[in-house]
């Protein structure tokens, strides 16, 4: 399997040779050069499977330069109970990402039980043993620097703490996250994991990380890398629990399911997408997205209107609080029927902060299932309150996203999944706010915000950060 650019003017590589960098030479993104196929007989064979044995049948037919033995020794150390534990009382931990029946034909997909309470735990978990291989095999070390207001970071953190080549150096704004949040990532011991709390605001934080990339000379000699949610091992590893739930809530291939999935930077509905191009039998992808709303206006009229950082609004959903959806790109490329140039053509608009409408593609939008929704801060308070008093189930802002718009979206014999992609207990002053109370710690974390922490405060000047990188490595 190579991997091709959706802006057509890299060289192909194969999965180990993209797993460590970002964006391709030419500013594209990485996609397969054509989607493996799952046949009938295929979807019979996976049905049945327990995660991790699903997850290798998947997963080794787009990495075809790792041996199949370690790479499968690679995900059955990923997808291990341990690692999962903080499900529900109710959910098996070694289902690792459990269905949860709310009502006929409606259901969460459970994928917040990793050791940061949110979905990106799923993929970086994935991604930390596979880097820590694949570096081993080149021989090869990498630091990697990022920015964070929240979860991107804690769960590159917890994925790569304690892994041989890696080191983590991970700003956050002084004073900015909750207190939870702090104290996950800040309560980290690891030698290699280095936690820089800056004085200032994220955007700070970004512009000191791109500053650091920028200076190509310093990125080469300090091997500076990064674990954004372009990251192509990311998104692979997110194609598997669409798989998963379809098997759990259907008993034939013949039915069709649909998935709501609370959106941001686009990856995790991304992923659900290639699993439909894959064979996964999905009628409807429904994107919802916060009051930071340019996928639910794009899905409704064709127009891909990036709103800048100054119009980004800050939410009781944080952590879809984006002006532009990174990984948006890789979808248009299908759409445009992989049209290289057509891409560039778009994205020579959008990199100059402009916008393109492609209105004459609505009709194929519905062909790829694509639907949309939008929420407030409101809906989002309502829909935790509903869901607490009608299933007795607690659930976090961004979930509380994707049932909302799922519920208008939602057809009668179609069974509805929305992906849980966060826990309540994460977001404090929201759950208190909708339903007067906090909600309840998963046990192993009731006195997190006492534990000993390890960071450095530094100001936002690139100077410093170098020089803390220098010294450090
Ligand atoms: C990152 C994140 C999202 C958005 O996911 P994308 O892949 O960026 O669309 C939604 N909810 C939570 C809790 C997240 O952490």
């Amino acid at each position: 399997m190579r991997y091709i650019s959706t802006r057509g003017q890299s060289p192909a590589f194969s999965f180990s040779e993209i797993l460590l960098g970002g964006l391709a030479p030419d500013g594209g993104l990485y996609l397969p050069e054509s989607y493996p196929q799952f046949t009938d007989a295929d979807l019979t064979a996976m049905r049945g499977l327990n995660y991790r044995d699903l997850a290798f049948y998947i997963l080794s037919r787009l990495i075809d330069d790792i041996p199949a033995v370690d790479l499968k020794n690679i995900i059955d150390n990923t997808y291990r109970a341990e690692v999962y534990g903080f499900a529900r009382k109710s959910q098996n931990a070694d289902d690792i990402a459990p269905i949860l029946k709310l009502a006929d034909n409606l259901y969460l997909l459970s994928l917040s039980n990793g050791p940061t309470l949110a979905f990106k735990d799923m993929a970086m978990q994935l991604l930390g043993n596979l880097f820590e291989y694949v570096l081993a095999k080149k021989g090869e070390t990498t630091n990697i620097l990022g920015a964070t207001s929240g979860d991107t970071g804690s769960a590159a953190e917890y994925a790569m703490r304690g892994k041989k080549g890696v080191r983590v150096f991970m700003l956050s704004p002084h004073k900015k996250m909750s207190r939870f949040q702090t104290a996950q990532m800040f309560s980290l011991q690891d030698d290699n994991i280095f936690n820089i709390a800056v004085n200032g605001v994220f955007d700070d934080c970004q512009d000191m990380v791109k500053a650091v990339s920028n200076d190509a000379t310093f990125k080469a000699k300090y091997k500076i890398g990064a674990v954004n949610s372009i990251n192509w091992g990311r998104i692979v590893a997110q194609v598997v629990y669409y798989f998963k739930a379809y098997f759990a809530v259907t008993t034939n291939n013949a039915q069709k399911v649909d998935f709501s999935v609370p959106s941001g930077n686009f990856g995790n509905v991304c992923a659900g997408h290639i699993a439909r191009m894959m064979g996964l039998p999905i009628d409807k992808l429904v994107v919802a997205t916060n009051e930071n709303d340019v996928l639910d206006e794009f899905f409704k009229t064709g127009v891909y209107r990036p709103r800048g950082s100054a119009n980004t609004y800050h939410t009781s959903s944080p952590s879809m609080d984006i002006s532009k959806a990174s990984n948006f790109e890789r979808f248009v490329f299908d759409l445009v029927g992989r049209d290289a140039t057509k891409v560039r053509e778009l994205w020579a608009s959008v990199d100059n902060g402009g916008a393109f409408d492609i209105k004459h593609l609505m009709s194929q939008l519905a062909e790829y299932g694509f639907v949309s929704g939008a929420s407030n801060h409101a809906n989002r308070m309502a829909t935790i309150r509903e869901t607490k008093e009608k299933y007795g189930v607690v659930i976090d802002t961004h979930t509380a996203d994707g049932l909302k718009v799922a519920l208008e979206q939602r057809e009668k014999n179609t069974p509805m999944i929305v992906l849980e992609t966060a826990l309540a207990v994460k977001f404090e002053d929201a759950i208190v706010e909708a339903l007067g109370q906090a909600a309840e710690r998963p046990a192993g974390l009731f006195e997190i915000e006492n534990l000993p922490q390890k960071f450095t405060v530094m100001d936002a000047n690139v100077a410093q950060i170098k020089d803390f990188i220098v010294k450090h490595t």
